[in-house]
């Protein structure tokens, strides 16, 4: 039997924010257990689908981590409909009034998710959310009742949603608001494709890592048992909202939509329609999503469907590996407390996919937690 304080459960970069500063706070006696460290963060020694993680310049936690790659060029995206080709710039000359409308309102939204952002270090994703009634406002409106009220709506498809599509997997009808305009800080948060020096990030506490998975979590009263032989004080749940929701049997914990992704590396010839932009975007209606020109020659295609034929988009084409995510990402509309008890926090992705946001909801449950 192990008889740690504090366990964590679930190594991906929240479950390792939280482990990484209780260890820099001088908390010892905790131990992370999780399989597949890293979660569905793109690890820098492992093969990943390139292309699909962007870091901006505001990840000023996970800066030191990051292995940094091409510059995010939205405006070398195409949107590719069975009748024409959109493309974001043409679109965005179209209607300059719109565009800078909404560049300004985007540039809003940057200085208040900064400020949120510095929040999160010390207040849950929730608090630091209702610290601020625009945020609060964004995160509960849906992304197409903003478009409207602000008159942007000829943006909405072509421009606006299809950057939603290709970097969620969902349509903008599916989206908050709050979510539509993090998606658009690309833009001015200067996006780098990137991946993450993962063993450098749990260098100092890898004798705490239990390489194994959660399977049952009885509540003792004053303490937690997990698979019967390990039993602690403070219980971290760092899995996604999903798993966690069953591994803990908690009815109160909120259902959060998820996405699914499906998505091959390619080396081959795509159809000449294809070939042309980086990043080639199907349209809204069709299951699968976009077909990348990845830095080395291959080529990233992604679906939400499991099964897709690469036949309708490359000539001759060979798949050099596969990636499901599932879930790929949260986007609901229900602010969930990080703190449920003295004894319980739950942390994670949920409110909305995010690497930096992800790693600092773990950072400040371990500073909660060392308060006391
Ligand atoms: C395709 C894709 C593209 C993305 N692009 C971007 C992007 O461009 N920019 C950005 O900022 N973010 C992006 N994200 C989002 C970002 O990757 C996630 O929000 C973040 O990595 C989530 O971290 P997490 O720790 O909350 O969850 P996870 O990474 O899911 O970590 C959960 C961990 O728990 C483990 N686990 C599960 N069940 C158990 C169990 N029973 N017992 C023990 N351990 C368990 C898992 O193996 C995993 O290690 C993208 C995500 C995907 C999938």
């Amino acid at each position: 039997m192990k008889h740690p304080k504090i366990l964590i459960v679930g190594g991906g970069l929240a479950g390792i924010g939280c482990a990484r500063e209780l260890n820099i706070l001088g908390e010892k006696n905790f131990i992370l257990l999780s399989k597949d460290l890293g979660g569905r963060a793109p690890r820098s020694d492992r093969t990943i689908p390139r292309a699909t993680f962007y870091a901006r310049t505001e990840y000023k936690n996970m800066w030191p981590f990051l292995k940094l790659g091409r510059k995010a060029d939205i405006w070398k995206g195409r949107l590719v409909t069975k009748e024409k080709i959109w493309r974001p710039l043409f679109i965005a000359f179209r209607h300059p009034v719109l565009s800078v409308r909404f560049y300004f309102i985007t540039r809003r939204f940057d200085a208040c998710h900064t400020r949120f952002m510095s929040r999160c270090e010390t207040m849950s994703q929730k608090q630091a959310m209702e610290a601020d009634p625009y945020l609060l406002d964004l995160y509960k409106q849906s992304a197409t009742d903003f478009l409207r009220k602000n008159s942007l709506v000829e943006l909405q498809n072509e421009l606006i949603g299809t950057l939603v599509r290709v970097t969620r997997f969902i349509r903008i009808e599916e989206a908050n608001a709050f979510l539509m305009l993090w998606i658009w800080l690309i833009l001015v948060k200067n996006g780098r494709e990137c991946t993450i020096d993962i063993r450098k990030m749990v260098e100092g506490f890898l004798p705490s890592i239990i390489d194994d998975e959660a399977r049952s979590i009885i509540d003792t009263g004053n303490g937690w048992l997990v698979n019967g032989d390990i039993e602690c004080d403070v219980l971290v749940m760092a899995t996604p909202i999903n798993i966690t929701k069953m591994l803990l049997g908690d009815s109160s914990l909120p259902e959060q939509k998820a996405t699914k992704v499906f998505s091959s590396i390619v080396k081959g010839k795509p159809r000449a329609i294809y070939s042309q932009g980086r990043y080639n975007v199907l349209p809204a209606e069709e299951k699968d999503v976009v077909v990348v020109q990845n830095e080395d020659g291959t080529y990233l295609f992604c679906s939400t469907q499991e099964k897709y034929n690469l036949e309708k988009y490359f000539e001759t084409f060979e798949v050099v590996e596969r990636k499901n995510w599932d879930p790929a990402g949260f986007f609901g509309d229900r602010l969930i407390e990080a703190k449920r008890s003295e004894r319980l926090y739950v942390i994670g992705d949920y409110h909305f996919p995010g690497l930096e946001s992800a790693y600092l909801t773990g950072i400040q449950a371990a500073r909660s937690i060392s308060k006391g």
